[in-house]
């Protein structure tokens, strides 16, 4: 990004002595700054003369996503969006309505270096990691595109969170800023692969927000087959990271287990991931939820989802084991290849042209 400077990734204070710096009044800073976080672009800020806007056009570098692409599920309204950011990277981030509030689920890099076998977003490798201000970018474009109000974050789109740490912990405090989005840590939901290391400084950071874990299966054999990973660091390692992160915080820690036919979706299969979280947490009063989510078939993977009588199967195997568990709704069926998979398309599309 050279030496411009990323306005959207400043706090309110760093973006007073931003102005400070350019020999400007540190109020500038105040003011400017919750409309920046709300999404809005520096032309349009006319509060500031036309000449402190051409220095700072100059002089920074303009990192709010551009929508390049919107589809509208006529099921349930939910959006998705592939936006196209400063430097011509796409990213895709999905803006769901429940009745408890929108929740948008935003990427954290272009790409992913993590491999797991049934994601799409990994295909290609990692490009890069997204800075804060296009973390930030995509609530706001979204929320300002759709004019509804945002309340809820999941970090579960392209990437890994914790492989972009301090750029998501910077994030973090911006959103929940309350001259930003002001939107409260117990909003937003951090998913990741099982980066312990990362999940550790996170807890140190003591953010009450809700941590889940893509477990998918119940012993290291099945999990390091899909997932690279679980070779780095274990189930055993990621469950006990998993415990210390509940002991610092308090927050409930849920698991993603995304059922793959005839891989991780028998009845002992269930039986196993029961006993695994019974015993991982065994004393500690955690409470502990398990989303089932069908497996979305991306062509390269050839991965196929169970049918629904396996699915309640082994939902109720894990209920009936004292797990307590829930089959994700799939929202916007029409707009929603699997994560990850509009932004290959358009990939794939740029180099064929
Ligand atoms: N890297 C983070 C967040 C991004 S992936 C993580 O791994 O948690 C978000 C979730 O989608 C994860 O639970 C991931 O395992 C899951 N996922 C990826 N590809 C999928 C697919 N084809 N079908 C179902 N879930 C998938």
């Amino acid at each position: 990004m050279n030496e411009r400077t990323d306005l959207y990734s400043l706090t309110e204070d760093e973006l007073s002595q931003f102005f400070v710096s350019l020999g400007e009044a540190a109020y500038r800073g105040k003011q400017v700054f919750p409309r920046l976080q709300s999404g809005e672009r520096l032309c349009d800020i006319t509060n500031l003369s036309k000449a402190v806007r051409e220095k700072l056009a100059d002089l920074t570098v303009d990192t709010l996503p551009l929508v390049e692409e919107k589809l509208v599920s006529k099921i349930d309204g939910t959006i998705k969006y592939l936006f196209k950011l400063y430097d011509g990277s796409f990213v895709e981030s999905v803006l769901m309505r429940y009745k408890h509030g929108n929740t948008i689920c935003i990427s954290s890099q272009v790409g992913c270096r993590m491999g797991c076998k049934f994601c799409a977003s990994t295909i290609g490798g990692k490009v890069r990691d997204l800075y804060p201000s296009e973390l930030i970018g995509q609530v706001a474009v979204a929320q300002r595109d759709s004019g509804e109000r945002i309340s809820n974050i999941v970090m579960m789109g392209i990437g890994e969170p914790l492989d972009n740490f301090d750029n998501v912990i910077k994030f973090l405090k911006l959103v929940n800023s309350e001259h930003g989005l002001n939107i409260g840590y117990r909003h937003i939901s951090l998913s990741t692969c099982g980066v312990v290391s990362g999940i550790n400084r996170l807890g140190d950071e003591c953010f009450p927000i809700t941590l889940s874990i893509s477990l998918h299966a119940s012993n290291d054999k099945k999990r390091s087959e899909i997932m690279p990973i679980n070779n780095k660091w274990n189930i055993e390692a990621l469950l006990s990271a998993c415990v210390g992160y509940y002991k610092k915080t308090g927050r409930r820690i849920s698991f993603e287990y995304t059922l793959i036919s005839g891989k991780n979706d028998s009845t002992e299969d269930a039986t196993e991931l029961a006993t695994l979280l019974k015993d991982a947490f065994r004393g500690t009063n955690a409470p502990i939820h398990v989303n089932l989510i069908r497996v979305n078939e991306v062509r390269e993977t050839g991965f196929k989802e169970g049918d629904t009588v396996s699915v309640a199967n082994f939902q109720r195997r894990l209920e009936s084991l004292g797990i307590t568990a829930t089959v994700r709704r799939r929202l916007g069926a029409d707009v929603n290849a699997a994560c990850g998979q509009l932004r290959r398309t358009r990939n794939t599309e740029a180099v064929k042209n």
